[in-house]
């Protein structure tokens, strides 16, 4: 408790608090490069966060204990941000062909790729598999992995798409479903308590040359620096996150495990909307009366139609996401015949 003391302190933004138990916090080193930092703010869920100078990290530097943090991530989809996980929701997804044509991580990768036709795909942290059937629809061969147990179900069971459940084991995940051409972590490794794990296991199921595609939000957007970092909407935003990575955390990560940049670029904003209110269960609101009404009424074509029109009257213009800085979008490729030296060390980056 007495390490907080004195820290600036964030305003609360996000109604999404998780409860953790304060008084057994542990001490964090970097989680990617060890290096111990002293914690400069502290987050709305009274989490302090630290700078890394080493490697460009911002991150939890004192964790709640881990059986809270696991419980939070095994009904994720379920409880703290709930999402429509029923037969219709994923029929649709599969029958609508051109909801991810715009997708900027499957434009990216097409790109980079010349096309996702044939390409073996793995999607750590799938969620609910959007992304990976905008890739189906791209006629990529793609594999889905969630440590939530409902997401595998939706997956696995009504998007009919092959799924492993729990942390990812390269090693079984490669027994099983043999090597990746791209490993996609979207919204995924600011998440875990040991990202440097995660990040191992998506290179080691990769193919020589193959892509790893990361979407995070940017801690580069923060700066280096505790008093315009505390100005950084991210920090009192998703909660549940660990770890803020910057362009110079990629660079370094990708020097130390012989990857190659192929791309780069930071965008967009953070979702705001609604973000001060606690979300109702999908399960709980679709058994509502309201819930039921609601979804009679969305089976009208005419109806649809006018919600759609009254909607673009009350919202105003997004604003362009090239003017955002909040995503840190990155891919690299793993350089052919080069493995990963164990030996090397990310605080030893020159
Ligand atoms: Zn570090």
């Amino acid at each position: 408790m007495s390490g907080r003391v004195g820290l600036l302190s964030l305003p609360k933004l996000d109604a999404r608090i998780p409860q953790w138990s304060l008084d057994s916090l542990e001490f964090r080193k970097c989680p990617l490069c060890q290096g111990d930092n002293r914690p400069a703010l502290l987050r709305p869920d009274q989490l302090p966060v630290a700078y890394c100078g080493t490697c460009g990290l911002w991150y939890v530097s004192s964790l709640p204990p881990s059986e809270e943090i696991s419980k939070l991530y095994r009904g994720y989809r379920f409880s703290f941000r709930p999402r429509d996980l029923s037969l219709s929701y994923a029929n649709k997804l599969l029958a609508d062909g051109d909801a991810m044509t715009h997708d900027v991580r499957l434009n990216r990768l097409s790109a980079l790729s010349g096309s996702l036709e044939g390409k073996r795909l793995l999607e750590i942290g799938c969620g609910c598999g959007e992304l990976l059937v905008g890739a189906l629809h791209r006629r990529a061969s793609v594999f889905g992995n969630d440590v939530s147990p409902e997401s595998c179900r939706f997956v696995g069971e009504l998007l009919h798409i092959p799924v492993c459940e729990g942390p990812l084991s390269a090693v079984a995940f490669e027994r099983e479903f043999g090597q990746m051409d791209i490993v996609v972590m979207s919204n995924l490794i600011e998440h875990p308590v040991e990202p440097l794990a995660t990040f191992e296991s998506a290179l080691s199921v990769l193919k020589p040359a193959g892509l790893l595609l990361i979407l995070t939000p940017n801690g580069g957007a923060a700066s280096d620096q505790p008093s315009s970092a505390s100005q950084w909407v991210g920090f009192r935003v998703d909660l549940e996150h660990l770890q803020y990575l910057s362009a110079r955390t990629v660079s370094t990560l990708a020097a130390k495990y012989r990857c190659d940049i192929e791309h780069l670029e930071t965008f967009g904003y953070p979702g705001l909307q609604g973000i001060d209110r606690l979300p109702a269960s999908s399960f709980a609101a679709n058994r509502s009366l309201k819930g039921l009404i609601k979804a009679q009424l969305k089976k009208s074509d005419r109806v649809r139609k006018v919600v759609r029109t009254v909607r673009a009257f009350r919202s105003p213009d997004p604003p362009d996401p090239r003017c955002g800085t909040y995503h840190l979008l990155t891919v690299l490729r793993k350089r052919s015949g080069a493995e990963r030296d164990p030996g090397s060390r990310l605080d030893s980056a020159t």
